[in-house]
């Protein structure tokens, strides 16, 4: 029978997890009773550099609970390192991975209907809201506008499907060849290919604690995306290139008129202005090119994306 593991990444998450353990290792019980899974299925949380109580409470777990597994990175390393933390830890035991949020905002009673997927032959299952009335306004617009936005910058993605997904063992492996560093796992898993599949769920609202992706962190979140996904942003340049280019005709034909009628004083204004604007594009685009350079160092530089500090599992138990 088939191993499932839930990767669950968790930052200064003391308040939710108390709340939402039992939850998870409701879960894990339920599919083992109905058989649909291992009984050596576990819950895998990946610490992701907290610094409040979120260790301690998942050590406290851990030693009263085989099913609760824990990994403590040694410093943040952010949301989507996490889940690949978590993800080359479990693949070594598990033939299938969940990864989802602590707080449990996604339907985790929908991890049945993605086992159900993957026996049916699909080695991702998507996890994707079908509405967003649980989230505020401005969580929904800006969310929203995100994918969006990404979508036409060429980074092709599941329309509002997050980090909720199920991954086969085979999956899991092929994702762990893309070595970049800068990580957009969203972006990463459509690569892949593979027979897919999609799981309808809504979404409800954090019970505890605080949303650890404030408007800054998304924006750069969907800055980052676009930067290591898509060249989108330098044919754009070009075509503003192109754009400039076609008004310096007209001002040229413009200063034209003027020098033949005599007027040649007031051309002044417009060439003056061209060339504010030249070099306005200018800098921009040295400004975007630039943090295309700044990708490539990064690549280049190959710097580990994570350490791990420590790993509670099976074998380090002494009881
Ligand atoms: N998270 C993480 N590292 C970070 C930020 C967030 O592991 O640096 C985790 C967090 O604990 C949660 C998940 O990522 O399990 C999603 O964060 P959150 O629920 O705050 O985001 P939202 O649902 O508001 O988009
Ligand atoms: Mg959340």
């Amino acid at each position: 029978m088939d191993v499932l593991y839930i990767v669950v990444p968790c930052y200064n998450e003391e308040e939710v997890l108390p709340l939402t353990i039992p939850e998870f290792k409701k879960t894990i019980v339920d599919l083992v009773t109905k058989g649909k899974i291992s009984p050596l299925s576990r819950i895998l949380f990946v610490n992701d550099g907290s610094k409040d109580k979120t260790w301690e409470i998942l050590e406290k777990e851990h030693q009263e609970d085989e099913k609760v597994l824990a990994l403590k990175l040694a410093r943040n390393a952010g949301h989507q390192n996490a889940l690949l933390a978590g993800l080359s830890v479990a693949k070594e035991k598990a033939d299938i991975m969940v990864t989802i949020d602590a707080d449990l905002q996604d339907d985790i009673t929908k991890v049945e209907d993605m086992v159900d997927e993957y026996h049916n032959g699909c080695q991702i299952v998507y996890g994707v809201r079908d509405n967003r009335k649980s989230d505020s306004f401005f969580k929904r617009f800006t969310a929203q506008g995100f994918y969006k936005f990404m979508n036409r910058m060429g980074v092709e993605t599941i329309y509002n499907h997050a980090d909720y997904r199920l991954m086969s063992k085979i999956a899991v492996e092929e994702l762990s060849k893309y070595t970049e560093v800068n990580v957009f796992l969203r972006g990463m898993v459509p690569l892949l290919g593979y027979k897919t599949s999609c799981v309808y769920y809504s979404r409800s609202k954090r019970e505890a604690g605080e949303s650890k992706y404030p408007l800054k962190k998304m924006l750069s979140f969907a800055f980052d995306g676009i930067t290591s996904f898509s060249i989108k942003p330098i044919n754009m340049i070009v075509g503003l290139g192109v754009f400039v280019l076609f008004v310096c005709i007209l001002a040229a034909v413009y200063a034209f008129i003027s020098y033949f009628t005599g007027n040649t004083d007031s051309g002044w204004t417009s060439l003056i202005l061209s060339i504010w604007f030249i070099g306005g594009i200018q800098l921009l685009s040295i400004g975007v090119i630039g943090q295309y350079i700044g990708k490539i160092y990064k690549e280049v530089k190959r710097r580990p994306k994570y350490n791990i500090e420590t790993v509670l599992d099976d074998n380090n138990k002494n009881n």
